[in-house]
């Protein structure tokens, strides 16, 4: 499958590794929007959000005790936010399930 977060999971494309076990992979963000800015993957491809359901819902509640981890390891305790874009209104640009996690910064109220 030609799909960028894949490559990126199998090293065929580079990336600053975060965070790796063997489910999950977490990078910073090539373009980052907050000072510290990361994307937590679901190592198996899972298009977006929507395609999230009883048969692999499980590695979603994994990604949230990573992203806690990562936020305890980085010293976010001012706090951070998780994000997942999906789909076209969503403005999801890789369709690889991804979670950002964004924080260094006072973030802005608005979600939209
Ligand atoms: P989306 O817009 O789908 O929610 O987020 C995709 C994210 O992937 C964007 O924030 C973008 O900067 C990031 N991204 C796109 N290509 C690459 C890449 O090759 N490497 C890394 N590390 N991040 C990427
Ligand atoms: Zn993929």
């Amino acid at each position: 499958m030609d799909c960028l977060f894949c490559k990126i999971v199998n090293g065929e494309i580079p990336s600053q590794k975060v965070y790796e076990d063997k489910d999950i992979f977490a990078f910073k963000d090539i373009n980052p929007q907050a000072p510290f800015h990361v994307l937590i993957i679901p190592k198996e491809h899972i298009n977006s959000a929507a395609d999230i359901d009883d048969n692999n819902s499980k590695i979603v509640a994994k990604i949230f005790e990573v992203a806690s981890k990562i936020a305890k390891e980085n010293n976010l305790e001012n706090g951070f936010r998780i994000v997942t874009n999906s789909g076209e209104y969503g403005c999801q640009s890789v369709h690889h399930l991804h979670f950002h996690l964004l924080s260094g910064k006072q973030l802005s109220e608005k979600m939209c």
